[in-house]
């Protein structure tokens, strides 16, 4: 039996059928609740992208996945083409194929990661001192590195004495990071000036990474904050 679409007029001769209306027009229907933008953080300096509380470079693929979620959340199939801005789909319910293009945009909004915008200053809010075995050293030196810079931003790194020293840009995370990495440390503060009209401390962690022997790190955590320049 011939049906004709309510919206468009076209005959079910011609054109497939979803339902009540002809395919396209339920496609035009549908497609009217889909997202058409996103909006991303982007440092104009380094590129990175701020997502998950991270600056992270983001290759295609992962830009690509990114826009697919809310898509496929909707029980969408299809795929985002970065160059075109587009989520490119197959609209497949009984009655009716038919491939679309849908436009989304990503917009990518300027704001200087604190890296970029530090850069150039010596502020940094803490030292971390490894010192003892020059081997347990340097590996925990990497692996403290490579969690900093997905959290905040590294000064400088410089050998000294029995060890290196890491000078950190924000210290709100050291103490976690390095708990997380199983560090015992001693902490002290060190007061720098005022800002705003309150004290401004550096903090400092001491690690002792002494030549394994035993397997546990000597056990210490002290916190002192008298300590003037
Ligand atoms: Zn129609
Ligand atoms: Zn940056």
């Amino acid at each position: 039996m011939e049906r004709i679409c309510p919206h468009c007029g076209k005959s079910s001769n011609i054109t497939p059928f979803v339902g009540e209306w002809c395919a396209p027009c339920t496609l035009e229907r549908q497609r009217k609740g889909w997202p058409n933008e996103m909006e991303l953080k982007q440092c104009p300096t380094c590129k990175r992208v701020y997502r998950e509380r991270e600056w992270k470079h983001l290759d295609a693929k992962t830009i690509s996945d990114l826009v697919a979620r809310p898509f496929e959340k909707l029980g969408l199939i299809g795929h985002y083409n970065i160059e075109a801005s587009q989520w490119e789909g197959i609209f497949d319910e009984k009655g009716g194929k038919i491939a679309y293009t849908h436009p989304f945009v990503i917009d990518y909004t300027e704001h200087m990661c604190p890296n970029c915008g530090r850069i150039g200053s010596s502020y940094h809010e803490a030292i971390i001192q490894l010192r003892g075995d020059p081997a347990r050293v340097e590996r925990a030196k990497k692996r403290i590195i490579r969690r900093l810079e997905r959290r905040t931003f590294l000064q400088d790194v410089a050998p000294m004495h029995g060890g290196v020293d890491i000078q950190v840009g924000e210290k709100k995370d050291v103490p976690d990071l390095l708990r997380l990495e199983g560090h015992k440390f001693v902490r002290t503060e060190k007061l720098m000036g005022e800002k705003n009209g309150k004290p401004l401390l550096r903090s400092t962690f001491l690690i002792r990474l002494e030549k394994i022997e035993d397997k546990k790190d000597a056990a210490e955590i002290t916190e002192s904050s008298d300590e003037k320049e």
